[in-house]
């Protein structure tokens, strides 16, 4: 890897040790803005997941990892945090070349937001557990809060590190050990976090790394039967597949999937403030986020005026190298991201929407690199196509709708539920549609805002379960309810 910043090449992080894969086999991984190789990365096969499976239940059963107190997770946890922070430019510079997020969104949002949620659930590992119960008779009740055991933990590209710790960072935390295997299109980072895991002395064992690609590392991950839990995040479909395999060895599993999420604009909003939020709603990480505002709602008698202002805006989104400081919006993470974005904005067009910003590919120095120009559809229908699939590219449809009833049916009538966003200045309106609209978050007056402490989760199908937040640690756990006779 030429990088001043190498990683072990075409090497698995498992029991503790850097090994080649017994599959023998490795793939490349592309940087989206040159479309260069950056190095080779190892092919997980069957027999190295299982490998990792055996190194990760003896962690957890009888290894240094399972005769850590609470307290000492916790430690770990704020050692690991810490070491990231450390290593901030580093994680940035490798997040950014793998799939083309502007070094500004790796460096000042993604990596500290990594190292903050190692912090946080670093905090809980002591503070979820067992309760006793006053139950009949003279008996004590009481319950154990358990950890699962082994998790398998399957994440996207669009926030490799992000998404990865949402899942790693609770799982560790309630004692579990963890198989992790990043996209085929975004492992370096990964790699990077399970260097950072040796140099502070997590037990072997307890976080591997299995990279690969979903068809073959992925399958053997769901199918494995030594894995208690799936954690999942992708594509509906992936989802769906990966609950039916899972469900042949009645693993526990958590989905968190796409989505095609409402951004509403009231008549009585504050149509500047409602304008960025737009924009920043589809075209941050090249609207390559599950929760992207992608179909914009606006109310009839304000549309044209603020269509005026949304595209005076959207024309500052500049498409530029994602290593420059200055960039915010970089290159498509893949080829195939690239031709499934031009292809949903032919469709768009075929169906009659008028293109008002962007709509082809863009050019940025060599002419090399996935760059799409942002773009916006107006006299969108919630009918057609671009409105009904999930793009998950920097693709908006704006749609109009008259009154409160209407917007509702609109905003709803979607196969998916994972976020919305309301734009108005009237408080019982903001929450008349908040709690209308079917949805796992609802942002009024913001967009895209998370934190550690908040849930996140879909809807409908966009999956179940909830990440962040306490609510994550209830599926990184289970109850054992004891009871004693206390009858002298
Ligand atoms: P995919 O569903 O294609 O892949 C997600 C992960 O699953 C990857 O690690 C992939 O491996 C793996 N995978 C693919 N096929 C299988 C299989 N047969 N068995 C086991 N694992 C498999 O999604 P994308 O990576 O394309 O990510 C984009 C999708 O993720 C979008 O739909 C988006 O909405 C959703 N998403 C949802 C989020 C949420 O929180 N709800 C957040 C971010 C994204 P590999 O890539 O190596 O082949």
């Amino acid at each position: 890897m030429e990088s001043k910043y190498a990683l072990p090449e075409g090497k698995l992080f498992i029991g503790g040790k850097w090994v080649e894969p017994l599959s023998g086999a490795t793939f490349n991984t592309i940087n989206p803005a040159t479309e260069e190789v950056i190095t080779a990365i190892a092919l997980a096969g069957e027999q190295d997941v299982a490998s990792a499976v055996e190194h990760a239940r003896k962690a957890f059963e009888e290894g240094a990892w399972s005769k850590l107190s609470a307290t000492d997770r916790g430690k770990l946890l704020t050692k690991i945090a810490d070491a990231i922070m450390a290593n901030v430019d580093e994680f940035a510079y490798l997040e950014t070349i793998d799939i083309g997020k502007p070094i500004s969104e790796s460096r000042n949002i993604d990596v500290p937001f990594v190292a903050e949620l190692f912090y946080y659930y670093a905090g809980w590992a002591n503070k979820y557990h067992g309760e006793t119960i006053p139950v009949r008779g003279n008996y004590l009740n009481y319950t154990l809060r358990e950890p699962l055991g082994v998790v398998g933990t399957i994440t996207p590209w669009n926030f490799p590190l992000l998404l990865a710790t949402w899942k790693i960072a609770p799982a560790l935390a309630m004692g579990n050990a963890v198989v992790h295997k990043p996209s085929e299109q975004s492992p370096l980072t990964s790699l990077k976090l399970a260097q950072i895991c040796e140099e502070v002395g997590l037990p072997e064992g307890a976080f591997n790394v299995v990279t690969g690609n979903g068809r073959v590392t992925g399958n053997a991950m769901i199918r494995h039967p030594g894995i208690d839990k799936i954690a999942f995040t992708g594509g509906t479909s992936t989802g769906i597949y990966v609950m039916q395999e899972a469900a042949k060895t009645l693993k526990k599993v958590t989905l968190e999937l796409g989505g095609k999420s409402p951004n509403i604009v009231l008549e009585d909003a504050d149509l500047d403030s409602a304008v960025k939020g737009a924009i920043s709603g589809i075209f941050y990480n090249k609207g390559e986020v599950c929760a992207a505002g992608s179909r914009l709602f606006v109310q009839e008698n304000v549309h044209d005026a603020f269509l005026e202002k949304l595209v005076q805006r959207g024309k500052k989104t500049v498409v530029g190298d994602p290593l420059d400081p200055k960039t915010r919006f970089g290159p498509l993470c893949n080829r195939d991201q690239l031709e499934k974005v031009l292809s949903y904005i032919s469709t768009g067009k075929e169906e009659g929407a008028k293109v008002v910003l962007g709509g082809g590919r863009a050019s940025v120095g060599s002419g090399k690199g996935y760059f799409v120009e942002p773009t916006i559809f107006d006299d969108v229908t919630n009918q057609m196509k671009i409105a009904r699939e999930e793009i998950f590219g920097p693709v908006l449809s704006a749609i109009r709708f008259k009154d409160l009833d209407d917007l509702i049916a609109q905003a709803n009538d979607t196969i998916y539920g994972l976020a919305a966003g309301v734009w108005t200045r009237d408080v019982k309106k903001a929450h008349y549609v908040a709690k209308k609209l079917k949805a796992g978050t609802i942002w009024i007056n913001t967009y895209n805002m998370y934190d550690p402490a908040s849930p996140f989760g879909g809807y409908k199908q966009s999956g179940f379960g909830r990440e962040l937040g306490m609510h994550a640690l209830e599926s990184y756990t289970q109850v054992k309810s004891v009871w004693v006779d206390m009858n002298l």
